[in-house]
């Protein structure tokens, strides 16, 4: 059954949609009374209900011009009580939607029937002021004396639509801190397996060699054999060393992944860095080999994290020892420039093959040319993301067969 009035008066009442003749006798005679009731007093009952709903009503006729309004709709759009009626309702839609919005009220209008606006589509509606904002709306179509009209329903869903989003950011929010740490546990897992699979084979060796020298040491006991244990006790005290180097390098990469370093900045010559790193890769050089001290940094004083600068020079320096041969030189030059410093490590190594130089500092990357050498392929990750925390930054060029120079460069104050 349909109620048809208008402007807060009843025109019809129709049986439209609901036959109460169809109704068994006593209620349809209970309805039927309900309505005759209901028809003397409608105007009043109509006019209290139209604008005591809490929802925005608007009833637009064909020509999609504003029949009426009620008051909570007024208010909704930011206008006075009777200021809409006659308006096109375009006025109540944001301009960009308006073209999209028409064709859809044409088409309703022609295929009517009662239905929620807008399925799977946003929509919004346009204040006096300009702005806009989320709204829901159910469309009801209606006749009243032969003429179509649709009564739309709209409710404002700014309140509900930032509750969704908020709580959609939220979810993307603890999703995405969820799969970080994830990814954590995934990187440490796999930090264990690969520390594993290394003490089984990057230890094996250094152990056996330190095992075989002290054995010898322990056979040499004579006086004059004390060159040859001290050859031992140096091949000892380098092994370990190397040993040493990668048990740190692991503990650096799990500091580096939970964000536990603390850098610790203070100021200090270049040269005792310099000359620190320098006499301890002396002690693993190869027949031949030689490292060229940097000219003229006596006066160079520096303000950064000074183990970390030499956990820095010691990887750039021990590589280019490790991966060039006997008898070549392998030089550290230092260049001061405005507010930067540059050192480089050069050498005339074997270099690294073009094709592999965009993975050198992914973790674990070891080039194809040096499987042979002993490395785990972690020193320059940790040294690239020890620079980058520090306002640093590295940068390499290398030939196979010819050498590679590593720049390191750092912030100076
Ligand atoms: P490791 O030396 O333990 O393998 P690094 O992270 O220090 O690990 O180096 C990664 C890879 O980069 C090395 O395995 C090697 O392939 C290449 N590399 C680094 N420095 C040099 C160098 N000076 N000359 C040639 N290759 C180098």
């Amino acid at each position: 059954m349909i109620l048809s009035f208008f402007g807060g008066k009843v025109l019809t009442v129709t049986n439209e949609y609901y036959d109460i003749y169809q109704l068994p006798k006593s209620i349809g005679n209970t309805y039927f009374w309900v309505m005759e009731f209901f028809k003397d007093k409608f105007s009043e009952v109509f006019e209290t209900i139209f604008e005591s709903v809490s929802e925005g009503i608007i009833v637009v006729n064909t020509n999609q011009k504003i029949a009426t309004v009620n008051g909570a709709a007024a208010e909704m759009f930011g206008y006075e009580h009777n200021e809409l009626v006659g308006l096109p309702l375009d006025t109540l839609i944001p301009k960009d939607y308006r073209k999209q919005h028409k064709g859809h009220v044409s088409k309703f209008m022609e295929h009517s029937d009662k239905r929620k606006m807008g399925k799977g589509r946003d929509l919004y509606g346009a204040r006096k002021d300009g702005t806009s904002f989320p709204v829901e709306a159910g469309l009801n179509p209606f006749m009243v004396e032969g003429r179509r009209y649709v009564m739309a329903i709209v409710t404002d869903i700014t309140d509900r639509k930032n509750y969704t989003e908020n709580l959609e950011r939220t979810v993307r929010e603890r999703t995405s801190q969820l799969t970080e740490a994830l990814e954590k546990e995934k990187d440490l897992n796999e930090l264990k397996t690969k520390f594993l699979s290394l003490v089984s084979h990057e230890f094996k060796t250094p152990l056996s060699g330190i095992l075989t020298s002290a054995t010898l040491i322990g056979k040499y006991t004579e006086t004059v054999q004390q060159q040859k244990r001290e050859k031992h006790l140096r091949t000892i005290q380098n092994k370990v060393k190397y040993l040493n180097n990668i048990i740190n390098d692991f503990l650096s990469i799990e500091r580096l992944e939970s964000g536990k370093v603390n850098y610790k900045f203070s100021s200090f010559p270049l040269s005792k860095v310099i000359n620190e790193v320098i006499y301890d890769a002396n002690t693993h050089l190869k027949e031949g080999q030689k490292i060229l001290y940097p000219e003229q940094i006596d006066a160079i004083e520096i303000d950064f994290d000074e183990k970390i600068l030499v956990l820095v020079l010691t990887n750039l320096v021990n590589n280019a020892v490790k991966y060039s041969p006997e008898h070549t030189e392998v030089a550290v030059k230092v260049i001061p420039r405005d507010k930067e410093l540059d050192i480089a490590v050069i050498d005339q190594g074997i270099g690294i093959p073009n094709e592999e130089q965009k993975f050198i500092f992914n973790r674990y990357f070891r080039a194809a040319n040096v499987l042979t050498n002993q490395g785990t392929g972690i020193g320059l990750n940790i040294v690239k993301s020890h620079l980058q925390n520090l306002g640093g930054s590295i940068t390499f060029s290398s030939e196979e067969g010819k050498g590679s120079i590593f720049t390191i460069t750092i912030p100076t104050p």
